[in-house]
């Protein structure tokens, strides 16, 4: 500072400006975006303003007139929302390699929650690598069951854990919790959740509500038994006091569409005894997984089983395969078109794939949800938009499900009006995983923003052409940086890790 002041002082002596040297009183720069009309996130009613940021915060949201030092930006009339919060994700997988996050911002989305369905382990270790190596979204992570389970009981995971074994996942998790994880993910219909019993998940969720931490929970069941799944998430909720949240939940069978009024009063009725339960969802009635799913017992030459998941879980007409690695030429065809090649029934077909080695891995895409149970279920007010998406792959989730719902869920369907598909992707993302300071235009919030056309934003991304990006995203910002613009991303890398931030226990 006081060279900078000889400097300074050197300059006037030659009749120079002294702008460039005044260095004494630092200045953020600031950024005025004008003529937006601001969706807020609160699911307040749009309006005409402006919002100043400074560094990487909003500072200022209103009708503002220019200072000295704003880079102004015209929004042209367009929407300014804050950056959506995608609160199951598995973009992380491809973003060492894509660290512009192309699918994600894209969509708009500008912080994804990662470490889902019991995955998620390493978490120092992946803070701090996004640290050193920074991609352009931002990243919060829950802490898996899986891990905890593989790492304790090794190959030998196809039973319950003995009282033992839980008592050494404890501390595991508690690393993971210290390391800045949101809370304990569970992936009960995977292994090697799926061998776990209720007082296991029971015994680790409390080790994380204790950390002030959250549970999330792709169920023990989305079709057979999704009522007694519901049931174990509420019981977790009820038990420890602490909330919980029901990853992209789904009526998943032929069986159980159109009880979409029963399953929302089970929820509702949860929440008015107390228990802090939410939920997300993706808009598509089509799930990605592997075949192996359809068959919770694991015995994939159960012939009635087949027959069963045929007739009251998915036709074979609806499912569909994403990857087989000894059929590659099955890709992209049902099981349906797939038994008329081979000459088979559609349930021998599906006992012979099944059969094959890696056939119960192969990839697919299934119909699980009729629309209207979707429609039902994204309109619940405590239900957040999430994609479950990943940069690759033959879903469309993982280019499109945010524009989707803006485009033809609020313009064509009139599912809610656009300010609350927007709190749906933001604030109330933010409340469901716990964030803080991030999913409002408000002063001190940060940055996050997407600018975007409710006339024409929508998704494009379809099944055969999963990568195509969708259309009406004008300008994504990132900690008060634009990394999306002009249909491309910028290589701005403004991105950072999101360690636990807010107690989970509310009372
Ligand atoms: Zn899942």
């Amino acid at each position: 500072m006081h060279r900078l002041l000889l400097l300074a002082t050197a300059g006037a002596i030659a009749g120079v400006t002294l702008v460039a040297l005044d260095a004494r009183t630092p200045q953020p720069s600031t950024m005025l975006i004008r003529n937006a009309i601001l969706i807020d996130g609160t699911g307040a009613a749009p309006v005409r303003g402006d919002l100043r940021v400074a560094g990487d915060r909003i500072v200022a949201v209103g009708t503002l007139a220019p200072v000295d030092g704003d880079r102004a930006i015209d929004a042209g009339g367009l929407a300014l929302a804050p950056g959506f919060i995608d609160t199951h994700s598995h973009h992380d997988r491809g973003l060492t390699t894509g660290r512009d996050a192309l699918a994600m911002v894209s969509q708009g989305i500008t912080t994804i929650v990662v470490g889902q369905d019991g995955g998620g382990s390493g978490l120092a270790t992946l803070f701090s690598r996004l640290e050193k190596e920074p991609v352009s979204v931002n990243v919060a992570s829950y802490a898996g069951h899986g891990p905890l389970r593989s790492r304790v009981m090794g190959e030998d995971f196809k039973r319950k854990a003995t009282a033992d074994e839980v008592d050494r996942m404890k501390p595991l998790l508690q690393a993971e919790m210290d390391a800045g994880a949101l809370g304990l993910s569970t992936g009960l219909e995977y292994d090697p959740g799926i061998y776990s019993d209720r007082s296991e998940v029971l015994a680790l969720a409390k080790v994380a509500g204790d950390a002030g931490g959250r549970y999330i929970s792709h169920v023990r069941s989305e079709d057979r038994w999704f009522w007694e799944s519901i049931d174990e998430v509420i019981a977790i909720g009820r038990t420890h006091n602490m909330p919980v949240q029901i990853s992209h939940i789904k009526l998943g069978m032929l069986d159980l569409w159109g009880q979409v009024g029963k399953a929302i009063a089970v929820l509702d009725q949860a929440r008015a005894s107390g228990v802090h339960l939410t939920a997300d969802i993706y808009p598509y009635t089509y799930w990605q997984s592997n075949l192996g799913v359809f068959f919770p017992t694991r015995n994939f030459s159960d012939r009635e089983e087949a027959t069963f998941v045929l007739e009251h879980v998915t036709r074979a007409e609806e499912i569909i395969f994403s990857s087989f690695s000894r059929q590659p030429e099955y890709t992209g065809k049902t099981l349906a078109q797939v038994a008329v090649l081979r000459g088979t029934s559609n349930v021998q077909t599906l006992l012979d794939l099944l059969a094959e080695p890696g056939g119960s891995g192969a990839g697919i895409v299934a119909r699980g949800m009729a629309d209207s149970d979707v429609e039902r279920l994204i309109q619940w007010p405590f239900a957040n938009v999430c994609s479950d998406g990943q940069s690759t792959g033959l879903h469309p989730r993982g280019f499109g499900s945010f524009p989707r719902v803006l485009g033809p869920f609020v313009r064509d369907r009139k599912l809610f009006p656009v300010e609350e598909a927007v709190r749906k992707m933001t604030s109330l993302a933010a409340a469901n995983v716990g964030l803080l300071n991030r999913g409002r235009l408000a002063a001190g919030h940060f940055a996050d923003l997407v600018l975007f056309d409710p006339a024409t934003v929508a998704d494009r991304s379809d099944f055969g052409r999963a990568q195509a990006q969708a259309v009406g995203i004008h300008t994504v910002w990132v900690n008060g940086q634009i990394v999306f613009q002009d249909s491309k991303t910028t290589g701005t890398f403004s991105g950072r890790p999101i360690r636990r931030e807010l107690p989970g226990r509310l009372r």
